[in-house]
Parts: C-alpha cells; sequence; structure tokens
C-alpha cells in the first residue's frame, strides 16, 4: 500500500448503532473509515458526518467505546458487524477492537453477522462459534485478481474463498456476498460455481454508481473496458434497467436448472430446503438502502457516532 493511512483514536459511548436496515436491529462499526478503499464504496458518505477531509481509505478512526455491561441485554437482537467499515480491516490485526467486541458479547445470544473482505476473521473463529448462530458474509464480486486488485485494497478473491471454506467446514453460516456486480464484468455464475459447495447464501446486489465515485467508476470502464461504455451509459446515465432485469431472468433459469432456491427481496436467513445456497437478489434494493441510510445518518450524528449505514 503505497499511500500512508492516518490513524487515529476517538472516543465513543457506544459501538452499538440502532439499525433501520431490514436486517438487523444493531449496527457495529469499531472504526470510522476503511482502509479497504473499495472505489464503489458506499459508506464512503461517512466523511461528510465526521469531518474527515482525506480521501476514503486514507484515514481509519480506531473507537474506544465503555464497556457493555450485561450483553445478555441483547439476546435476541440481530447485529451487523461491519456496515460502513470492515471489522477486519488490517489494522484489526493491532489494534484488535472487533475482537474486543466479540469477546465482551460472549455469553449473549445475539444473532451475530460479520461482513468483510478479508481472511483476518479465521482468528476470532474462537470466540465466533460460541455465538447460537453467526453469519460470515465475504464480498466477492470477480474471480478475477486484477480486476479485484483495481477495485479494492483487501486481501485476494482466493484469500476470501479460503476463508469461507474454512468457516463452512467448523459448521458457521456463510453468504457470498456478488457485491456490486459490475456489469458485463462481475461473472455471476462463475463465482456460485466456484463457492457453492461451502456456502449457506448467495446474496445478489447490483451496482449503484451515485455521490463521488460515479464519475472515477465510469472513468475506469472508459480506460480499461471501453468497449462496454455504451451499456453502462445506458444503465447509469439514463437509468436503463433491461440489464438487471435479464441478469434477473438468467439467474432464475440458472436456479430452476440447478435445483437452488432463488428468491427476491427477501429476508437473507431463510430456511434451506435444498440443501444448496439460498440466492437471494437484492437488486431492487436501493429505494429501501437509501430511506434507511437518511434515517441511520440521522440517528448517527445525534448519537454523535457519526452516521452509519449499510455499505457492500
Ligand atoms: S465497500 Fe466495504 S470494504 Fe470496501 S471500503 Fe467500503 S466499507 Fe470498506
Amino acid at each position: 500500500m503505497s499511500e500512508q493511512i492516518r490513524i487515529g483514536k476517538v472516543k465513543v459511548k457506544t459501538v452499538l448503532t440502532k439499525s433501520n436496515l431490514p436486517i438487523a436491529g444493531y449496527s457495529v462499526n469499531p472504526y470510522i473509515g476503511c482502509t479497504h478503499a473499495c472505489k464503489y464504496c458506499y459508506a464512503c458518505f461517512m466523511k461528510r458526518f465526521t469531518g474527515h477531509a482525506e480521501p476514503w481509505g486514507t484515514f481509519l478512526d480506531v473507537k474506544y467505546w465503555d464497556a457493555i455491561r450485561n450483553p445478555q441485554k441483547y439476546d435476541g437482537q440481530t447485529m451487523i458487524v461491519g456496515s460502513v467499515t470492515d471489522a477486519y480491516n488490517p489494522q484489526e490485526e493491532q489494534f484488535c477492537r472487533t475482537r474486543a467486541f466479540l469477546e465482551e458479547m460472549q455469553g449473549s445470544k445475539i444473532n451475530l453477522i460479520i461482513t468483510t473482505k478479508s481472511d483476518l476473521v479465521l482468528r476470532d473463529l474462537d470466540l465466533i462459534k460460541n455465538f447460537p448462530s453467526p453469519l460470515v458474509s465475504w464480498s466477492v464480486n470477480t474471480l478475477d485478481e486484477k480486476f479485484k486488485d483495481d477495485m479494492d485494497r483487501a486481501v485476494s478473491v482466493g484469500r476470501r474463498i479460503a476463508a469461507m471454506k474454512k468457516f463452512h467446514k467448523e459448521g458457521i453460516r456463510t453468504t457470498c456476498f456478488i457485491s456490486p456486480i459490475f456489469p458485463q464484468i462481475t461473472n455471476v455464475f462463475a463465482i456460485i460455481e466456484k463457492i457453492k459447495d461451502f456456502c449457506d447464501y448467495i446474496w445478489l446486489e447490483n451496482l449503484n454508481l451515485r455521490g463521488n465515485f460515479k464519475a472515477e467508476i465510469m472513468d475506469y470502464i472508459a480506460n480499461k473496458y471501453a468497449d462496454l461504455m455504451p451499456l453502462y451509459r445506458e444503465i447509469y446515465n439514463k437509468n436503463d434497467d433491461t440489464y438487471w432485469k435479464i441478469l434477473d431472468r438468467e439467474v432464475a433459469e440458472y436456479a430452476a436448472e440447478n435445483g437452488f432456491l432463488y428468491v427476491v427481496d427477501k429476508e437473507p436467513f431463510l430456511r434451506n430446503p435444498t440443501g444448496k445456497p439460498i440466492i437471494i437478489n437484492y437488486f431492487y434494493h436501493s429505494k429501501i438502502k437509501q430511506s434507511a441510510k437518511k434515517k441511520e445518518a440521522l440517528q448517527g450524528v445525534k448519537a454523535g457516532n457519526g452516521g452509519e449505514e449499510e455499505k457492500t
């Protein structure tokens, strides 16, 4: 990593933020910022609330919070760890704030969800296993390591998949979050074929281009995938959703032919009647997410905790 990362330290009252996200009652972000620096990061809007002028990916504030007393109070609540940061960014190895949270919550019966692009989460397998029905999700939107390297600074796709395999072997539920799907670049079917034997859920989410990163992504496509520019212009300048409708149909056909349950916009933890991963399509979630974003950002500001919302 060539760029210097500015590390800060912040004291917050709590690391738990009440969430309006459809999948969780609380979000848990032990850091502000994320050094994986994904070019398409939806969480970069956070900078508006935390007073960071530096580019996203070049700063990280390490959170220290008051001890969580009586973690059993949260029994039955769903907590998503890493909604606007990656709780297993490389700096977690040094600061261990995610591990501290998991230690504090030991003995509780929370529904734990961890989303990451890292295999550092393997370090905490011992703690994660103690929760009643944990779920760990890895974002994988390509099998092409070069494209991955162009998009983020997280560990290789190969390492993410190896970690997924290990967790699955240990009896922990796993998700492959195919997100964001880049039109004509992300090969959804190749990814499914690669991970289907050690994965419980496959969540699909389309690339949304909003905010500051739209220009950067469009420039990238123009430079590296010039032949795709007409398609990207249709989708992202003219709001044409034909590509997603076709992909939806193709996934439905693939699922029917191969015995997968395929659902659209359903809750993420459906029981699985097939013995194969359930494929859940969230292509049409952007409206839900945007309203959640506004509400949760406001809540975060009120709590003096930085606005917090869902990321990829
Ligand atoms: S998309 Fe996720 S992993 Fe990537 S920079 Fe944003 S918060 Fe970090």
